[in-house]
């Protein structure tokens, strides 16, 4: 993690969570400002994953609805935790496995991070054996390391159309981590790609779903991916504290 960030985080987590979520407001807020748009148009998800159900009591009370969870069986504890407070749902914004799927089913209101075919059709069977459909995001690797998940950006448009027949996901668009670097231009052009990606599919006659969620943007970079035209942003440590540094 870069020097700033952990400043950063370490200095937020003497304040409590719902100052942090005002101040992360106050940055989205004045960002849109900056550069001409409309904080409507900006989706804050706090992230969740490794804080308990105290600290997510308290973001509610900020007026938070939906958290990110990178993990399925931590959201299904959590859930289970908070099961008598209304109005919750639970975003899943990690790496999907097979055996994971009917679980996502029951607890998430959306999937952030899609990337192929066979996790599609899992998903889509147990939805339509739930009678509902379910929100998606395709995450794509749009900085181009080979330990991210994620499909590559050219893999993108030949991936939504193999989605068609997949009726109870709503592909609402995309969803990426930028590369983790102190380095604004590299992270930017990560940004810069999936806003290049989000209009080619809108281009796309062909392609199932909506493409008008742009998910990207994190503690670190939500600013940034604000500039580019990001419509979610998942924010964690800025506004729950610092986490141990590796936790995957
Ligand atoms: C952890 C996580 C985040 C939030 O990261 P922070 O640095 O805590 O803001 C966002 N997106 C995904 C996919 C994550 O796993």
């Amino acid at each position: 993690m870069s020097e700033a960030l952990t400043a950063k985080a370490g200095s937020v987590a003497i304040m409590g969570v719902a100052e942090n979520m005002t101040a992360v407001r106050a940055r989205i807020d004045q960002t849109c400002g900056r550069v001409g748009r409309d904080p409507g148009g900006v989706r804050l998800i706090p992230v969740s994953k490794t804080f308990g159900p105290e600290l997510i009591k308290e973001a509610y009370a900020a007026g938070a609805r939906i958290f990110g969870e990178n993990r399925v069986q931590e959201a299904v504890q959590k859930a289970a935790a908070l099961a008598d407070v209304p109005d919750l749902a639970w975003a899943i914004i990690g790496h999907l496995q097979s055996n994971k799927v009917k679980q996502a089913v029951e607890v998430a209101s959306e999937f952030q991070a899609l990337d192929s075919i066979k996790i599609a059709e899992a998903l889509d069977r147990r939805l339509q054996q739930a009678s509902r459909s379910l929100d998606v995001l395709i995450q794509v690797n749009s900085s181009d390391e080979p330990q991210k998940y994620g499909l590559p950006p050219d893999k993108i448009e030949e991936f939504v159309l193999q989605l068609k027949p997949f009726s109870s996901i709503r592909v609402r668009g995309l969803m990426t981590l930028a590369v983790l670097s102190d380095e604004q231009s590299a992270v930017a052009a990560c940004f810069m790609r999936m806003r290049t990606l989000q209009q080619r599919l809108l281009d796309l006659d062909q392609a199932p779903g909506s493409y008008d969620e742009l998910s990207m943007g994190m503690s670190g970079d939500f600013e940034l991916a604000i500039e580019y035209g990001a419509t979610t942003v998942r924010v964690g440590q800025a506004i729950f504290g610092p986490r141990p540094l590796k936790q995957d």
